[in-house]
């Protein structure tokens, strides 16, 4: 093997790595609490955390002990066997998060839980109704995003994540979001599920409406589906509430309640995991031999995310998103800059969305180009599509970082305006 301590970080990335990923030129090493340092040495505030991943910051101390304490006694096993701390966590999520009767499956990533989510849905369907039925279709919503596998680019919404992979599978269609009357026009007694995103995140954190809610909720009393929610990007705390729907539901009138739910990102804040609850009704349809996952719900990983989520629920870290994303918004509100057209979403799932034609981003889109420019200052945003620059920081900011934010994005916001 050849000696690769001459080359540079970039270097090694553009020989070794294959290229699917479109990656800032910088290099991270070490990350503490909301700040994140690159091989320079440079500090940045980070408000992208791995886009919604690292919900209690970098490497704080209860992700520390809970991986020496589970690595030094059991790392892995298989799900051959029973394992106490995943059938901890799926407790957590049924009495905790859910509040509701209702089991969990693990794996290891955002796709994985839809792929679980789209099989229990098909399977469900078959055992009840045969396969003579033809009950195996699958609605979601246009600008949604699933997640890269199979399942997950048929289910998204977004023609560019599908180009160049036909065959794709099929029975997926897409209405536009938040239409009640092309939902009720999407599904038949053909659907089996529909499944969107409470807040879209992809899609340039677009909330879902409660009517659109209640109508997918009349469908599943119509034609006996399931109701699904992907709450990938926008569960596990980062609304304000455990489940991002009851946060938009909350002084509505409306209150829905999914069949299935998918989680990832935040929910392990920072470990590889992925997760789908099920209601006892439709729980029993993945019964044994139909699904499954070596690696899904390892003690160590099972270890680690219940403490991360055990420390957002014992700390009252869904108070401070809600408190933070209170101040944001009172001063964001106070801004008037051209540039900045909007700011979208919930808790601190939040979008700024950009006016292209109101400030010069050159070759770049208007996101990319807010975001290049606030990493230069020090801050880490993340993109959503071409107008809309996400901020998805830790869970329990401090006021101090949200104050430093506040100032950093503003004085780049005003430094792009004509
Ligand atoms: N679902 C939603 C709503 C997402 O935002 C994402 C990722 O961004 C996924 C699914 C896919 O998750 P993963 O990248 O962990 O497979």
């Amino acid at each position: 093997m050849s000696d690769a301590s001459d080359m540079t970080t970039a270097e090694m990335t553009d020989r070794y790595l294959l290229g699917n990923y479109g990656r800032f030129p910088v290099a991270f090493e070490r990350g503490e609490g909301g700040y994140i340092w690159d091989e320079s040495g440079k500090r940045y505030l980070d408000f992208g955390t791995g886009i919604a991943v690292c919900s209690l910051g970098h490497s704080p101390k209860v992700m520390q002990t809970a991986l020496t304490e589970q690595g030094g006694k059991l790392i892995h096993c298989s799900n051959l066997y029973q394992i106490r701390v995943q059938a901890e966590l799926a407790r957590f999520v049924s009495e905790t998060i859910m509040q509701r009767s209702g089991k969990t499956f693990f794996c290891n990533s955002g796709a994985e839980a839809n792929d679980a989510l789209i099989k229990l849905a098909r399977k469900r369907a078959f055992d009840k109704y045969g396969r003579e039925s033809g009950k195996n279709e699958i609605v979601t919503c246009r600008q949604s995003f699933h997640g890269r596998t199979l399942g997950g680019i048929a289910a998204t919404g977004q023609e560019k994540v599908k180009v160049g992979f036909d065959p794709l599978l099929p029975g997926f269609f897409h209405t536009p979001f938040n239409d009640c009357e092309a939902l009720r026009e999407a599904v038949d007694d053909k659907t089996a599920g529909i499944l969107f995103e409470p807040v879209q995140g992809e899609g340039g954190i677009v909330p879902v409406t409660p009517e659109f809610m209640a109508v997918a909720a009349e469908l599943r009393e119509k034609y006996d589906l399931l109701l699904m929610f992907d709450e990938v990007q926008c569960g596990a705390g980062r609304t304000g509430d455990w489940c991002g729907w009851r946060t938009i539901q909350r002084g509505s009138g409306v209150e829905v309640e999914p069949d299935v739910v998918s989680w990832a990102k935040g929910f392990g804040g920072g470990v590889p995991v992925g997760a789908i609850w099920a209601d006892d009704d439709c729980a029993g349809a993945l019964g044994p031999g139909t699904h499954g996952s070596t690696f899904g719900g390892t003690p160590l990983v099972s270890a680690v995310s219940l403490a991360v989520l055990e420390e957002i629920e014992n700390k009252n870290v869904l108070e401070n998103v809600t408190r933070q994303a209170d101040r944001i918004r009172e001063v964001v509100d106070s801004w008037n800059l051209a540039p900045a057209l909007e700011l979208r979403g919930v808790g601190l799932m939040l979008g700024f969305v950009l006016d292209p034609d109101a400030f010069d981003h050159g070759d770049k889109t208007a996101a990319l180009s807010v975001v290049s420019k606030a990493m230069e200052a020090g801050m880490l945003t993340v993109p959503a599509g071409d107008c809309v620059v996400r901020w998805l920081p830790r869970l329990d900011v401090p006021d101090a970082e949200v104050n430093e934010a506040l100032e950093t994005f503003h004085n780049v916001l005003k430094s792009v305006t004509k």
